[in-house]
C-alpha cells in the first residue's frame, strides 16, 4: 500500500517544478484537444537508459513527462506536441491514441513498488494537466488499457486506488 499525503495535495500544497530536458521524437502541432493522460513505466535498467531511449532518433519513442524514482518531473516534449509513447492503441473509438493524449513515463524496471515520492509528483502533475487540458477524470489511462494485447505497464504493482481516492482514476 502506499499512503501519499491526499490531505497536502487537496490543501492545496502543489509546488512542483518541472525541469525541461527535451526530445526531437515528436510531430509539431499547434492546436490539438489533448482528450487522454497515459501513465507508463519505462521498464528498463535504470533512468539513464530510459532516457537516453526516449531521446533516440533511432529508437523513434518519447514521451512528454518522465518522473524519477525520486518524484522529480521532466518534460521531454511540450504538451502541444504529439509524442511517440502510445503506439498502436485503443479506446472507445478512438484509435492511435498519440495524437490526442499526453504520456507520463516512470521511472520502473517493471517489478518495482512505485515510491511514495514518484506517485505524490504523479498526482500533482495529473491534477495540474487534468485542469490545465480540461481531462474528463474516465480518460486517465494506463498503456496497458489502451494496448491490451502489446502492452503491461504500468501494471498490477501500480496503485490506481491511490489516483482514484484523488479522483484521477475511475475505481477498478
Ligand atoms: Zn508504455
Amino acid at each position: 500500500m502506499i499512503f501519499i499525503a491526499k490531505t497536502s495535495i487537496k490543501k492545496g500544497n502543489m509546488d512542483f517544478k518541472i525541469n525541461y530536458i527535451g526530445s526531437k521524437n515528436f510531430d509539431v502541432k499547434n492546436n490539438r484537444n489533448i482528450k487522454y493522460l497515459i501513465i507508463h513505466y519505462t521498464g528498463m535498467k535504470n533512468q539513464a537508459s530510459a532516457v537516453q531511449r526516449l531521446q533516440s532518433r533511432v529508437a523513434k519513442v518519447s514521451s512528454h513527462y518522465l518522473i524519477s524514482k525520486k518524484g522529480k518531473i521532466y518534460q521531454l516534449v511540450r504538451d502541444e506536441n504529439v509524442a511517440w509513447h502510445a503506439g498502436k492503441s485503443r479506446w472507445e473509438k478512438d484509435i492511435n491514441l498519440n495524437s490526442k493524449s499526453i504520456g507520463i513515463e516512470l521511472v520502473n524496471n517493471g517489478k518495482e513498488i512505485f515510491p511514495k515520492n514518484q506517485i505524490k509528483s504523479l498526482c500533482k502533475l495529473l491534477i495540474d494537466l487534468k485542469k490545465k487540458h480540461k481531462i474528463n477524470t474516465k480518460y486517465i489511462l494506463g498503456h496497458e488499457d489502451i494496448a491490451p494485447k502489446r502492452k503491461k505497464d504500468p501494471g498490477p504493482k501500480f496503485p490506481w486506488s491511490t489516483l482514484a481516492d484523488l479522483k484521477l482514476s475511475k475505481k477498478r
